[in-house]
């Protein structure tokens, strides 16, 4: 750490620059770096973040000892450049204070303008403008800001007004006006008077009159906003460390609110929601500071474009706006023209779109900040490949611009934006599947079912999903669980469908008894409409209309861009041909991960399979089996069609037999009518085949190896519906894998009965053809001897999921009882089950791909767990040399793009 604390900007001379950010933060580095510019921006200094991290350690009254010559010479700095005196009561030099970190964090501390007025200087200020309404209006926003910032005067309670809001509404009340623009001086004196009034008796302590007293405060009340709720909950929201610190920007104050011929606006260089390259902003004449954004009055457009495009949406007439609402392009053409100058000049030099703030004192214009600007996914799409059009960034930087996961936003349908704003807000959960669902409350997967059938559309609410509510969750239009973390089972199954799920809302009292849900004391039937924001986790009432989601011809050139830079192949997880289509059309390259059990459950299939299962002996086994047989072979058939040319990757029967079964009693009633069996025979043989710990029970190839005939049904139907469709002309890629191997035996013993399977089909049809046959890595043990295993096996998948469970110890399923405990506590940095634990399972990884190609070189390795859709994830899994990843459909689009900015950070 350097013993230099301040850092001043201004025309005659500026400290920093842009690239000073972590010490002078953002705001304080660009204001340097505009000066740098030539821009005209107030001289002001910058206390750099050390100085908060000195505050946070020592306290205010050392680092106010160790800041007080450079402050004070800072300030003598703001003077001569202004040729004013700070605390000079005949022309007094005021200045704001402005919080300012390495990240922007919107609503850490509130500035304060207007510092250094009091009594007497006010009147001096009023002499020197000859604007003695102005000089009241500015003290009166001093003392406020000042009161409830610095000397923290809040409401009472959560329910009551802002106290200085309440007094103003008073005296416009008092007065019949509408507008604080409205009151007159008198009005403004009254008005300083009352605060100061209501600070005494309210806090028992005086405005402070002295401005270094005043300055003081203020510095100090930034310093300890760093630590306040409010930013140490948006730095745990978005992995900002404490250590960081704020810096504090004290800036010479140019003013807004002089009149007809001043006024203050934000502005960006492109549209934030769709990217447009259309310059767009907000002013207001004879206003100050955030008037613009507090929406007291109504705002006017920069351009005349956006105010013709504005009114229109307002229902505005032209006369109206003409006269009303011009344009700024209108009312101060010169002032417009340096505007649209400096505004391109910025975005050519920081070479992004830009969120700017400026002021115009009676025909000036002044820069007060200048930001690389927040925007939707659609418009860092957008933004990204029209400037790389217009040769303001290269291909690198256009890729690396857009954090892949937003992307998500294009993917789904989204609620209109207006709408939403209109909208009651009910409660909120995690947002466990992005996008957008309308429909009526219903509490049963069964009901949901005929509810559809009916053609409604429906919301599934549950206390948590089960497996078996499944069918119930593909024909909703959305699923909100009261309990359940983002890999909740509720959560996985909607990202795998690309359907919007609000996980957790922890408000939400279920009833399915009563068929009701309530939320905060209010009751919401079967029927209800509400609305899920899967982005956001938001529940509202009523319906909110959606708007499809807009692929534009920019995302698909993203996408082609990505796949130059792109090593990692990007494969699907995909059941059936509609999930293959979609994950084709977002690019797919294959399909990594078919889950066979998944066509167990449709239609009448469950039948066969239940008698499968409830067989006494190998002869009724095969004979349910073989009803099953031409399913499966339908089913792959459509499956090798869809995916005609590209490699499909068809698992074995995975999951224990009884997640087959109905556990409650009504339904095992129903079932053993209809099979014609006893009740207590279905109820003895469920009870026979519950474990203990079915994820580590009797599941993956220990099925096949118990009931080779399933193994053989499987092959068959694999194979035969490659030899059927290869017949039809269409080019069949098949890899088969066996699941949840843990030494070489299992794998052998699984492989033999699959090969003499097809081999036998091969004979009976007199044909052959090629075809993979593979593993899952997914046990550690299987990972420890990737190397026997690889003798053996053609390609690995790793499995990340259950290896993640195994290797940690995790039961998926448990993990919301103790996570969020560790994930607060930094045990875990990020939930393993989203973003692979690196230093763990990757470690595994690692090995077996090194075992893996160590035993047989050339063999093909990929990932089909959830991690194959996570950004850091991917990054990981190309360091470590994988081919490909496999995500669920919707994320592909995502995977491509993290895979390419993978190749290009390593
Ligand atoms: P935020 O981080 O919330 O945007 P800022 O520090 O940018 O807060 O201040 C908000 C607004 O206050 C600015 O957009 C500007 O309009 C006004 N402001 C800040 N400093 C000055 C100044 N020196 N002169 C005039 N207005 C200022
Ligand atoms: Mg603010
Ligand atoms: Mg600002």
């Amino acid at each position: 750490m350097s013993n230099k604390f301040v850092y001043v900007f201004g025309a005659s001379k500026t400290e920093g620059s842009a690239d000073m950010k972590n010490l002078l933060g953002g705001k304080g580095a660009n204001l340097a770096e505009m000066c740098r510019l030539g821009i005209s921006v107030p001289p002001g200094l910058t206390i750099s973040t050390e100085a908060c991290t000195v505050y946070t350690e020592k306290g205010a009254e050392s680092i106010q000892k160790l800041l007080d010559a450079e402050v004070r010479q800072g300030v003598a700095f703001l003077e001569k450049e202004m040729g004013k005196k700070f605390g000079d009561a005949a022309d007094p030099l005021l200045v704001s204070v402005r919080s300012g970190s390495r990240a922007s964090m919107p609503g850490m501390m509130d500035t304060i303008l207007n510092l250094g007025l009091n009594d007497e200087a006010v009147e001096g200020l009023a002499n020197k403008s000859g604007n003695e309404r102005f000089a009241w209006d500015s003290y009166r926003r001093f003392i406020q800001m000042y009161g409830d910032v610095v000397m923290g005067l809040k409401p009472e309670s959560k329910e009551d007004h802002d106290p200085f809001e309440a007094i103003i509404d008073e005296l416009k009340e008092k007065k019949g006006v509408e507008l604080d623009t409205d009151l007159d001086v008198n009005d403004l004196k009254e008005m300083v008077a009352a605060f100061k009034g209501m600070i005494k008796s309210r806090l028992g302590r005086e405005f402070p009159n002295d401005p270094w007293e005043q300055l003081w405060g203020s510095v100090m009340a930034v310093f300890q906003s760093w630590n306040n709720d409010r930013a140490v909950f948006y730095r745990q929201m978005n992995d900002i460390p404490g250590s960081w610190g704020t810096a504090v920007n004290v800036q010479s104050m140019v003013f807004g609110n002089l009149g007809q011929n001043s006024g203050t606006g934000v502005a960006f260089t492109r549209d934030a929601a769709s990217g447009e390259d259309i310059f767009n902003g907000e002013f207001l004449i004879n206003a100050q500071g955030e008037d613009v954004v507090a929406g007291i009055r109504t705002p006017q457009q920069i351009t005349l474009e956006g105010s013709t495009r504005w009114a229109d949406l307002a229902q505005v007439s032209e006369l109206d706006r003409r006269t009303k609402y011009p344009s700024l392009e209108e009312i101060m053409p010169e002032i417009y023209q340096q505007l649209l100058k400096t505004e391109t000049a910025l975005e050519n030099h920081y070479k992004d779109m830009q969120d700017i703030e400026f002021t115009i004192q009676e025909g000036k214009l002044w820069m007060l900040q200048t930001r690389s600007a927040k925007r939707t996914g659609a418009a860092l799409v957008r933004t990204s490949m029209e400037m790389l059009a217009q040769g303001l960034i290269d291909e690198k930087t256009a890729l690396l611009r857009v954090g892949a996961d937003r992307l998500n936003e294009l993917l789904h349908p989204v609620f209109d934006g207006q709408a939403v704003k209109k909208a009651r807000l009910i409660a909120g959960g995690l947002p466990a599947s992005p996008g957008a669902a309308t429909g009526q409350v219903v509490f049963f997967a069964d009901e949901a079912e005929a509810w559809v059938a009916k053609g409604k559309d429906v919301i599934l609410v549950r206390q948590e999903t089960s497996p078996e509510d499944l069918r119930g969750m593909v024909v909703a239009k959305g699923i909100l669980t009261a309990r359940g973390g983002m890999t909740s089972h509720a959560a996985v199954v909607a990202r795998g469908m690309g359907k919007c799920c609000v996980s957790g809302a922890g408000s939400v009292r279920v009833d399915p008894k009563a068929r009701t849900m309530t939320i905060e004391g209010v009751v919401y039937n079967e029927g209800d409409w509400i609305s899920l924001d899967g982005s956001t986790g938001k529940v509202y009432e009523g319906k909110v209309p959606t708007k499809d989601a807009e692929l534009s011809g920019d995302f698909g050139k993203l996408m082609e861009l990505a796949d130059r830079y792109k090593r990692l192949a990007i494969r699907a997880n995909a059941d059936s041909p509609e999930d293959a289509k979609v994950a084709r059309n977002f690019g797919a390259v294959g399909i990594g991960l078919c889950r066979t059990e998944h066509m167990f459950f449709e239609g009448d299939r469950i039948k066969s399979v239940r008698e499968m299962i409830l067989a006494q002996d190998e002869a009724g086994r095969r004979s349910a089996l073989a009803k099953l047989l031409p399913m499966q072979r339908g089913d792959f058939e459509g499956l090798f069609v869809e995916m005609a040319g590209l490699p499909v990757t068809i698992r074995l029967l995975d999951p224990p037999l009884h997640e087959f079964l109905p556990h409650d009693e009504a339904n095992q009633r129903a079932m053993a009518a209809e099979m014609g069996i006893s009740y207590d025979e279905i109820k003895h043989r469920v009870d026979d085949l519950h474990e203990a710990n079915p994820m580590m029970g009797h599941r993956g190839c220990r099925l096949g190896i118990s009931y080779p005939e399933i193994t053989e049904m499987q092959s068959r139907a694999i194979i035969e519906a490659a030899l059927n469709t290869k017949a039809k002309g269409v080019d069949v890629r098949v890899e088969i894998m066996v699941p949840l191997v843990g030494t070489v035996r299992e794998f052998n013993a699984q492989a033999k009965v699959i090969r003499d399977t097809i081999e036998v089909v091969f004979a009976e049809r007199g044909t052959h053809m090629n075809y993979l046959l593979g593993t899952m890595i997914e046990t550690p043990r299987g990972a420890l001897v990737a190397d026997s295993i690889g003798k053996q096996a053609e390609f690995f998948s790793f499995g990340t999921n259950d290896l993640t469970q195994m290797t940690l110890g995790f039961s998926r399923d448990d993990i919301g009882k103790f996570l969020p405990d560790y994930l607060k506590d930094g045990m875990y940095e990020q939930d393993p089950f989203q973003s692979i634990d690196q230093k763990g399972v990757g470690l595994l990884v690692k090995m077996a791909v090194e075992k893996g190609r160590a035993a047989r070189p050339g063999i093909k390795l990929g990932v089909c767990g959830e991690h194959g859709g996570d950004p850091a994830s991917i990054d990981f899994f190309h360091r470590v040399g994988l081919d490909y990843v496999s995500c669920s459909p919707f994320r592909v689009p995502i995977a491509r793009l993290a895979a390419a900015q993978a190749a290009i950070g390593q």
